[in-house]
């Protein structure tokens, strides 16, 4: 399958690592390794890089001069939308979404907050459950009529051209896979706006791979997750000319461990953040990465794994870390 026809940016270091983590995975007691797009290389690096190459390449050619892009408070993609459009000279604004009600001074200014600032972002707060789309239009009305090309970017940078960059990332992993000669059960990702998730089903439906992926929620229930996933699929594979090839029972979403909701953190995801520290030295986050492995872990212990050999795709997103200083000081 070949992605050269789309219009990309180049920035993300690719390929990412896919490593062993056989500490961790002694504990869960199956084969894990993991495929390191925390890695990725842009200001901290993150799963919302490789969909930023297809968005730039997007924007760069309808020759935008402004990225316009929306996420809750302490947003990973904020925060490399910033990057991205301080590495191509444009300017970004950015609408983010008092999404969890957090007002401690470490959510509100620490963490991706802080970075945001320092990559030159342009940020307003609007409360939560506004029409965040609509909020975006507006914003990019008012900058035309200043004479700006506005681009918008969706949230999480899903929609079929961010997907996109988790197509190539299927097709890179499953090439790792046969060059080191590893047969992946399945692959574990945290699915959240869907680009990630949607992108790796449709990568491996159209190229054949057959490996199934098991996304965990982080914040919708699962049947508006896998139906959201699904659709965004369907329509990434319908780009590479195979619509028909993405059935919906490839779709598979395990919502059970949003815990009190998006953004929320609990016991459970913080001892799962110390299990992967202390285990492999890897740093996962509260919001995606570490309810996800919290996921995993419960799934491991009630055998759902067994004998299988395991990629949780890490998507990044330390760089959030201090935004819950107090809240992770507490449980640790
Ligand atoms: C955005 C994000 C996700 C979820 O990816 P989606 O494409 O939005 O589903 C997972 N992990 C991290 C760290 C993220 O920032």
């Amino acid at each position: 399958m070949n992605l050269t026809r789309f219009p990309r940016a180049r920035f993300a270091h690719l390929p990412t690592p896919l490593e062993p983590a056989p500490r961790l995975g002694s504990v869960l007691g199956i084969d894990l390794w993991i495929k390191r797009d925390d890695c990725t290389g842009l200001a901290g690096g993150g799963n919302k890089t490789r969909k930023l190459e297809f968005l730039l390449g997007e924007a760069l050619e309808a020759g935008a001069d402004t990225l316009i892009t929306q996420g809750a408070v302490q947003s990973n993609h904020v925060r490399q939308t910033a990057a991205a459009a301080a590495r191509f000279g444009l300017a970004c604004e950015i609408v983010l979404e008092d999404r969890t009600g957090n007002r401690s001074p470490d959510y509100v200014g620490s963490g991706n907050v802080l970075l945001d600032r320092l990559l030159g972002g342009s940020m307003r707060t609007v409360p939560a459950d506004t029409d965040m789309n609509a909020a975006m239009a507006a914003l990019a009305e008012q900058l035309r009529s200043e004479g700006k090309k506005p681009y918008i970017i969706p949230g999480g940078g899903s929609n079929s051209t961010g997907a996109l960059g988790y197509v190539d990332c299927a097709l890179e992993l499953a090439h790792q896979a046969n060059a080191t000669g590893l047969k992946i059960d399945r692959l574990v990702t945290a699915t959240g706006s869907a680009g990630t998730h949607a992108g790796l089903v449709a990568g491996f439906a159209v190229s054949g791979a057959d490996i199934p992926v098991l996304g965990i929620g982080v914040r919708a229930p699962r049947a508006r997750q896998e139906e959201n996933v699904f659709k965004l699929a369907v329509e990434t594979a319908a780009r590479l000319g195979h619509e028909n090839r993405v059935k919906r029972e490839q779709v598979v979403a395990d919502c059970d461990y949003v815990g009190a909701g998006y953004g929320l953190i609990d016991q459970g995801v913080i001892d799962a953040l110390a299990l992967a520290a202390r285990t492999e030295g890897l740093l996962f986050d509260p919001v995606y990465t570490g309810k996800a492995l919290k996921g995993l872990i419960a799934l491991s212990k009630a055998d759902a794994f067994k004998g299988e050999t395991v990629v949780f795709l890490h998507t990044g997103g330390a760089q959030g870390l201090s935004g819950y200083h107090f809240e992770l000081e507490a449980g640790l």
